[in-house]
Parts: C-alpha cells; structure tokens; sequence
C-alpha cells in the first residue's frame, strides 16, 4: 500500500512495517523524541530504544454477527517499553485504529507513566472497527475474542489493559472475565477500569477528568488566571471531556463552547453542563443542543476563550488552527491532539501547552491505585483515592514547571526530560539481555 502523505510529507520511517507523516502519530511521537534527545546527557546514547517499541501483536478478531454472517477485525497490542514495570495502558475501539496509531498511543503511555513515576512501562491496545456499527452482543464477542488472541501477553504482571476512546466498564469487565476463565482463576488485577464490584476502584471513571482539572488550576494559579469566570473552551464530551467541563463549570467557569464528532456548540454565558450531558445521552451528540448557539464543527477554532483543552482524538492542533487558537492554555486532556510544528507556533505566540504525559496522567494514576488494591483485596474510600492522586499529579506537575523554566524548554519538552530520564536509567541499569 502507498503511503499516505495526506496531512504532511513523508518523514523517514525508523521501521520496516509503519510509514510515518509529519502530521501522524507516531511521527509525532518521533519528532517529540528528537527535541528530547539534545537534553538526556549521558543517557543519550540509549535514546534510540523509545523509537522502537519493544513488542508489536497483530490479531485477527473474526466474530459470528447477529445475522449468523461472519466478520473479521483487525486487532492489536502494543507494549512500547516493559524497563519500569509491566506494560499499562488502554483499549480504544475506532474505525480509524492503525498499528501505527497504537504504536504512538503505547510509547505516549511509557513517557506518562515514567513522568508521573508510576512503575509501569507503556502499552495500548486497539480495534480497527465502529462499535456504533455493532450490537452489545457483537461487541462483546469481538472484545472475548480479542482478548483470547493477546493473552498471551498480558496479564497482571505482565500488561494491564483499561479504557480508552469507546470502551469502558463493561468491556473491562468481559476482558477480565475472558481472561480469568482461559488462566482458570479470577484475576481481576488484569485490567483497570472494572466495574466496581468485580474488583474496580471508587473514582477511576472521573479520574482523567478531575486529574486535568487539578493540573489546571494549578497551571491557572501560575499563570495567575483565575477560575472564577474563565472561559474554557472544550474539544470531545466522552468521559474526559465531559467530566472536566462538569468540575470547572462547578469551579465557577464557563464552557463556552463544546465542539464533538457530530457538532459544536456555543453559549457566551456558559453552557449548562448537566443539561448537554442528558442531551448527548439522548442525542449521541452536542449537535442541536438547545442551550446553546449550532456553529460548525471548524468555527470552534476561533472561539473567544481562555482555556481550550482538547479531549479527543490525536492529530487535532495543526499550525493553521495553532495560530488562530485564542486560548492563553491549552490542557491537553486527549493523547497527542497537537502537532510538533503547531507546538512551535503555540510556543511562539505565548501559549502554554500542559502537554498530554502529564495532563491525562490522572487516568492511569487511579489505574495504578486500582491494580494495587486488586493485589492487597483491601479497597480505599474515594476520599483516600482523590486525596493521593491529587498529590501524584501536582508534584509531579511542580517538578516538570521547575525543568521547564531552568532548561527554557516548553512544558512538553520538560515532561518528556522527567519521563525519559527515568525510562532510560531503569534500561541502562538493568542492561542489554542476553
Ligand atoms: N487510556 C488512558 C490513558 O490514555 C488510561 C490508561 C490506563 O489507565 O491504563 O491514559
């Protein structure tokens, strides 16, 4: 198949099997380890490790559909870097999933861990297929499937799935049902994200959320903007955008405007948060909300805002949005959503960018809390749960600011020096095997 060069020109691909753009993920991931590299000193010579995931699997998940026809998926589980800990990271089910797609996913997995200190490394999982297309049932018999076809590499100490783009407590609860029965035992530490009475911890579904919410007041407070009135603008209503519009319109913001795969909407005087969200649950959309103003999908670039936070999908800030944007921060609640040469352009016009390892971190935090009460079968209080992810996030939050503003380097580059140090001292210490 050729390349695609769509959204940019080709970029030298590192690898036989992916052919990266400019404007792709893992080409993104690529350029974000290039302007990394300069600052890893000695552990530079290791460097060439993040840019090769460790183990790529490619599945087939054939299904019988309802109609007694038959249908195949393609499937796949990365496992970007295993030198700090098992692999950790989602399952997201889009029409648009790639193998290369999942290769960046995994790596951004093993950046966010390390950055926040979480002893995992990185993975990601995904279908290729549109789970509005499927019925519950079908969904379920894709993802038992699939979870037969990667089981011989995860497992609790091996590479812990969880939630990501369209999957969510129930498709945890049959992988690790799926899971337990093939091992013969119940092993809930095989996946985060459970429901809560198969072994799921209190506060993991608002956890990216209220993590991107707490990393951004913190942010807001430096940037002496207060929050009391601010005008966010937000991109994606699933699990994260919705929660975190929820926590800053409760703050006292105002979500001016909503912007999803089916819409945008707008409302200078801050949209009603519990109303869109019925309205979604009723419409599968923000189109036609009648709290607010239609616009098209584009115009939401141009809002009047404060605060824009992506929670969506990758690919999302280009130079030509970058440069029309109005925010003065970005919270990047979505994996990858900004582009290295839009970063540059947002770096230039003053924007400050809490970049994605850091600001979604609050997910895989609650997830870590979780696999860790499923070892001990001893579950904390939501308050214990919230209480230590706040102190995880914003210390982690405190450290990378402190690199950001001694090495004059952008948010990003500093998350990507705490995550990378970390990486590589642990793949320098343990050594080349045999
Ligand atoms: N999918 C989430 C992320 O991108 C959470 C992963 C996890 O909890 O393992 O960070």
């Amino acid at each position: 198949m050729e390349p695609s060069v769509s959204g940019g020109a080709l970029v030298a691909s590192n690898l036989s099997y992916v052919q990266p753009t400019e404007s792709s993920a893992w080409g993104t991931f690529l350029a974000q380890v290039d302007r990394v590299t300069p600052f890893l000193g000695h552990l530079e010579r290791w460097a060439e490790t993040l840019r090769r995931p460790k183990r790529t699997l490619i599945v087939d998940v054939p299904i019988e559909l309802d109609n007694g026809e038959f249908a195949h998926f393609e499937g796949y589980r990365v496992q970007h870097s295993l030198s700090r800990g098992p692999g950790k990271g989602g399952v997201r089910y889009h029409p648009d999933v790639t193998l290369e797609e999942v290769m960046a996913l995994a790596a951004w997995m093993t950046v966010k861990n390390a950055a926040v200190n979480l002893p995992y490394g990185g993975a990601k999982g995904g279908i290729r297929l549109d789970p509005r297309k499927l019925s519950l049932k079908e969904l379920e018999r894709a993802t038992r499937r699939y979870t037969s076809e990667i089981g011989v590499i995860i497992g609790p100490l091996q590479d812990i799935p969880a939630p990501d783009v369209n999957t969510d407590a129930q498709v945890m609860a049959w992988m690790m049902d799926t899971y337990s029965m093939n091992v013969g035992s119940s092993s809930p530490g095989v996946v985060t994200g459970k429901p809560i009475h198969l072994g799921g911890s209190l506060g993991r579904v608002k956890a990216t959320g209220r993590g991107v919410f707490v990393m951004g007041c913190a942010a807001m407070r430096r940037l002496n903007m207060p929050v009391a009135g601010a005008r966010i603008a937000v991109q994606g209503f699933g699990n994260v955008g919705s929660t975190v519009a929820e926590l800053f319109a409760q703050a006292g913001a105002k979500i001016v405007a909503v912007q999803d795969s089916r819409g945008a909407v707008f409302n200078a005087q801050g949209l009603k948060i519990s109303e869109l969200a019925a309205h979604v649950a009723g419409h599968h959309g923000v189109a036609d909300f009648s709290g607010g103003e239609s616009m098209a999908r584009e115009e939401f670039w141009d809002v009047g805002c404060d605060v824009l936070i992506p929670a969506a999908l990758e690919g999302q800030i280009d130079v030509f949005r970058a440069n029309r944007l109005k925010a003065r921060l970005v919270l990047e609640g979505a994996n990858g959503p900004t582009l290295p040469q839009a970063d540059d352009v947002l770096e230039s016009r003053g924007v400050v960018v809490l970049p994605d390892v850091i600001c979604n971190a609050g997910g895989v935090t609650v997830s870590y809390f979780e696999w860790v009460q499923d070892f001990a079968s001893f579950y904390w209080t939501e308050e214990q749960i919230n209480q230590r992810l706040d102190k995880i996030v914003l210390d982690a939050l405190d450290q990378i600011w402190e690199v950001s503003q001694k090495r004059r380097i952008s948010l990003r580059t500093a998350a990507f020096v705490v995550g990378c140090e970390r990486i590589l001292t642990a793949h320098e210490e343990r050594g080349l095997y045999p």
